[in-house]
């Protein structure tokens, strides 16, 4: 049997990103759309190897006869059109920040708190956490659960991507505009991204904190622990894809690191590269295109009690947010991704190599 998706904000970073997932993982499709801006309206965007989609405009598009729908076309759009089609009997699936904080929105991670999904039958919406915050609660799960975590103070390393296609755009006209000498233009970032890095995303809030901060903050609570504690640092820098995080936790109990190595070993969706040499880390250009949260630099922070600092890198866009979303409805519909990348996704990952 298969369903019949809709795909809202295809043209962007994340819809062209959650067509290819789809794909990959042959979720059982009966029939797809693809829906944009009507700027869009009547471009072609392939799916699959062989498929071309024709974009539609999702301001008049009936989602009656629809099962899911996994949105990306940004806050005020996903608030306007989500609640019509979950309306029409369509679930869907946000990857904006709009609906994460509601009480009865489920806020999920496959992997972390598949439990939560339950909820979605209020309001047929569930909400994709924040891509920095998918990567975090993905490595402090089993860590948590062994040991409980504190306190959390984290700096992330965001790439450009995160914010929209016309935001990389930026990145590699300013690049190339200080070889040619160009006049550079800022218009999706606040300062200069090329050869730069920014210590804000996102607005900032009364308490001095970035939006971006808070959601790592609030969101990490909803899904793990209200009684976690965390402190974060949200900084864009000039990377196409891939975020990197430097991440420490205050433990109630302690853990040695090969016990953590351990743990994160037995995550489902993360992989531990932690060799104490040249290329013994995983960085964002080697996540990119790939499904893996990565966990390297392992080691005790001795300025606190039962203390560990680590370092995480995934490529936003895939398990930041689409694969995330594709995971969300395979738990939904109960449906067993194609037989290849079960070792990529996470759910039914075993990970037996010495080296990870
Ligand atoms: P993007 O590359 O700028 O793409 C935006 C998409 O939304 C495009 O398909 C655009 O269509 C569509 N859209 C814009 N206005 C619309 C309208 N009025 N009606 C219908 N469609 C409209 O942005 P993105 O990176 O894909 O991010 C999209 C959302 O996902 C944002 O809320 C973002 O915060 C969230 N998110 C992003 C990431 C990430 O790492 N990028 C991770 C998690 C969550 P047109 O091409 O027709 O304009």
């Amino acid at each position: 049997m298969g369903y019949k998706v809709a795909v809202v904000g295809a043209t962007g970073n994340v819809g062209r990103e959650i067509l290819q997932t789809l794909s990959e993982r042959a979720f059982p499709i009966d029939d797809i759309v693809a829906l944009a801006s009507d700027r869009s309206v009547g471009h072609e965007i392939s799916f699959g190897e062989t498929d071309v989609l024709k974009v539609r405009s999702l301001s008049d598009f009936d989602f009656t006869g629809f099962d899911v729908g996994l949105f990306s076309p940004g806050g005020p759009v996903s608030a306007k059109f989500a609640p019509k089609a979950a309306e029409a009997g369509c679930v869907v699936i946000d990857n904006s920040s709009h609906f994460r904080m509601e009480p009865d929105i489920p806020l999920v991670v496959p992997e972390v708190n598949p439990d939560a999904l339950i909820l979605h039958s209020k309001r047929k919406i569930i909400a994709n956490p924040n891509c920095s915050t998918i990567q975090m609660v993905m490595a402090l799960k089993p860590l948590h659960d062994a040991a409980k975590i504190n306190r959390v103070v984290v700096s992330t390393y965001q790439s450009t991507s995160g914010a929209g296609k016309a935001a990389m755009d930026e990145l590699f006209n300013q690049t190339r505009g200080i070889f040619a000498n160009d006049t550079l233009v800022n218009a999706q970032f606040t300062k200069q991204i090329a050869f730069n890095v920014i210590p804000h995303i996102d607005v900032f809030m009364d308490d001095g904190m970035t939006k971006e901060e808070w959601k790592m903050v609030v969101e990490t609570k909803k899904i793990i622990d209200p009684d976690i504690k965390v402190f974060a640092t949200c900084v864009r820098v000039p990377v196409f894809v891939g975020h990197g995080e430097s991440v420490t936790v205050e433990l109630a109990n302690e853990l040695t690191v090969d016990q953590a190595r351990g743990l994160l070993r037995g995550m489902p969706g993360v992989t531990v590269i932690d060799h104490r040499a040249d290329e013994g880390y995983v960085t964002p250009s080697e996540a990119a295109g790939d499904d893996m949260v990565y966990v390297s630099r392992i080691r005790k922070d001795p300025t606190v009690r039962n203390g560990l600092g680590f370092w995480v890198v995934s490529d936003n866009l895939r398990k930041g947010a689409a694969l995330n979303a594709v995971q969300i409805a395979e738990l939904l519909f109960e449906v067993v991704p194609a037989p290849d990348q079960e070792n990529s996704a996470g759910m039914v990952m075993q990970i037996p190599l010495e080296d990870q």
